[in-house]
């Protein structure tokens, strides 16, 4: 059986805090992290945010976009103030579990306690654990066989919608949650993210939403009439059924298009890589390094310049020959 600690900060982010219920090497991982090296760091944005939080009839508080939101724009940052380990709730037992937990929240500074505990509930039980069901967010840290439950501020107001306008990325060295703008996005408009795997059909959506958070979904994709969502379901089903093969020039074509049908961006992503290979196995060069470009510039914004997948299509893009896929159709 595994052992678990509580690892607490007060001076994280400029006095918000963080409590950490892990194993101890995985804490030492995350004490170690960059993010506590500089206690001046308040890891936010700028006074000039792009969205105010309001509350919204029916759904409980949101984000609403305040001015004109760019595509990829970086809209938000966020520091965890909780992070959790999900194997303890396999290897302990309710009491000790809860001990832990709360433990953890009660050395907490006061004032981020108290906005901890206001955070939305929506499955009963133990208050924490309802949070954490209702608002956490997956990470890894250190060891990616362990699942982390981890609670944010700001990230937990995003409200859900099957196409999603935002999309984040989690950094665990400065333990920074980066929100980015999957679209333009309009003032008036409401931040959204997905909480599920939005390749999932209609009825499967619901299903797990409802299982998992409670509601029944209402998004601006499942509150189309019946002969929409049929359309959705077909082409979703189609994308199942391309994904199963070796990726063409072709199939990479078609399932672009059914995404841009569905209105779908992030699963994009995966096919444009799969596309530039594809090229490069039939000797396409020139498309080879249009989609290469494509996933190079994505890349840039959604995992930064230095990370190793950015530094591999920038590569890839000045010589695409030299990778391993180059005409290995031909040969
Ligand atoms: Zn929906």
């Amino acid at each position: 059986m595994l052992e678990f600690c509580v690892y607490t900060n007060i001076n994280f982010r400029c006095g918000q805090g963080i409590s950490v219920v892990t194993t101890p090497p995985i804490a030492a991982t995350i004490a170690a992290s960059a993010a506590f090296a500089n206690r001046d760091d308040c890891g936010r944005m700028s006074p000039d945010n792009a969205y105010e939080e309001v509350q919204l009839p029916g759904r409980g508080n949101g984000l609403i976009a305040n001015r004109p939101i760019q595509q990829s724009e970086l809209i938000m940052l966020d520091s965890p103030i909780f992070v959790f380990n999900e194997n303890a709730y396999e290897d302990l037992e309710d009491d000790p579990r809860r001990q832990l937990i709360w433990r953890g929240i009660d050395q907490l500074p006061a004032a981020t306690k108290s906005l901890t505990l206001g955070m939305g509930k929506s499955a009963g039980g133990d208050a924490i654990e309802d949070i954490m069901q209702t608002n956490a967010f997956t990470q890894f840290f250190g060891d990616d066989n362990v699942k982390h439950e981890t609670l944010l501020r700001e990230a937990a107001l995003l409200n859900h919608d099957c196409r999603p306008n935002v999309l984040y990325r989690f950094d665990t060295d400065s333990l920074t949650h980066h929100g980015h703008a999957l679209h333009k996005i309009e003032p008036g408009e409401e931040l959204l993210h997905t909480y599920i795997d939005t390749e999932m059909p209609y009825e499967q959506r619901q299903e797990v939403l409802l299982k998992n958070w409670g509601f029944s979904c209402k998004c601006s994709l499942c509150s189309q009439d019946e002969f929409r969502l049929l359309a959705s379901n077909t082409r979703l089903s189609r994308l199942q059924e391309l994904k199963q093969k070796l990726v063409t020039p072709d199939s990479a074509r078609e399932m672009l298009s059914l995404y841009d049908k569905e209105g779908l961006i992030a699963p994009k992503f995966r096919v444009w890589e799969a596309a530039a290979y594809a090229h490069n196995e039939v000797g396409e060069k020139r498309n080879a390094v249009k989609y290469a470009r494509i996933v190079h510039e994505y890349a840039m914004w959604l995992l930064g310049p230095e990370n190793e997948q950015t530094k591999f299509w920038e590569v890839f893009i000045k010589h695409p020959e030299a990778h391993g896929s180059w005409k290995a159709r031909l040969r």
